[in-house]
C-alpha cells in the first residue's frame, strides 16, 4: 500500500500478536511523527532485548544474568515452588505480593493439537529441582484453560509420589482464560485459597 521502509515498518508491526492490520498502521505513522530520540531509543531497546536477556539457570524466568532476581534474593523460602508456563506469569503472581517462594517457568503448556508434549517443556529440570527435597509444597498455577489443567495434572501425577504437597490455584478465576490478565486481588485470593490435588 505504501512505498519502502514505512510499508516494511507495517509489515513487521502487523507480524506481532495482537497488532491488526490497522494498529500496526496507526503506529508506524506514530513512530514516523515521533521524536528522532524516542524512535532511537526503541530501536536500541529491541536490539538490547535479544542480545542481554536471558533465562536464568535455575528457573528459566527471564533474566540479565546467569541466575533472575528472585532466585538470587536469599530472603525467599526455597520451600514454597510455584510452576507456570510463561515469565508473565511471574509477574503477574509477584504483583499480588502474596507469595514468597520461588518459581518455576515451564516455557508454555502441554498442548497435543500442536504437537507440545512434555518434553517440549522444562518439565525434567522440575523433576531435577525437586530432588534436592527442599520443596514442601509445589503450586500449580498454569492458566485455568484446557492446556494449562493438562498441564498441572500431569505434573500432580509425576510428583505426589515423591511425597510433596500438590496444590493448585483456587477457583474464581476465569475459566478458559490467561493468568496474567487476573487482576491482583482474584489472583491473590486464589493463591490464599490454593487446595490439595
Ligand atoms: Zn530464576
Amino acid at each position: 500500500m505504501y512505498e519502502g521502509a514505512i510499508q516494511d515498518l507495517i509489515d513487521e508491526l502487523g507480524r506481532l500478536p495482537g497488532v491488526g492490520p490497522k494498529s500496526a498502521q496507526r503506529i508506524a505513522f506514530h513512530i514516523l511523527a515521533a521524536d528522532p530520540a524516542d524512535v532511537t531509543r526503541l530501536a536500541s531497546v529491541l536490539n538490547r532485548v535479544k542480545d542481554q536477556v536471558r533465562f536464568c539457570t535455575i528457573c528459566f524466568n527471564v533474566a540479565e544474568s546467569e541466575q533472575c532476581r528472585i532466585c538470587r534474593d536469599p530472603r525467599r523460602s526455597g520451600e514454597y515452588l510455584c510452576v507456570v508456563e510463561e515469565p508473565k506469569d511471574v509477574v503477574a503472581i509477584e504483583r499480588t505480593g502474596e507469595f514468597r517462594g520461588r518459581y518455576h517457568v515451564l516455557g508454555g503448556a502441554i498442548n497435543p493439537l500442536e504437537g507440545i508434549g512434555p518434553d517440549h517443556l522444562r518439565v525434567r529440570e522440575l523433576m531435577s529441582r525437586l530432588g534436592s527435597g527442599e520443596v514442601k509444597e509445589l503450586i500449580l498455577a498454569t492458566d485455568p484453560n484446557t492446556e494449562g489443567e493438562a498441564t498441572a495434572t500431569y505434573i500432580a501425577l509425576l510428583v505426589k509420589p515423591m511425597g510433596i504437597a500438590v496444590t493448585r490455584l483456587a477457583s474464581g478465576l476465569p475459566v478458559g482464560g490467561d493468568l496474567e490478565y487476573a487482576d491482583e486481588i482474584t489472583l491473590g485470593r486464589a493463591f490464599e485459597g490454593r487446595r490439595a490435588v
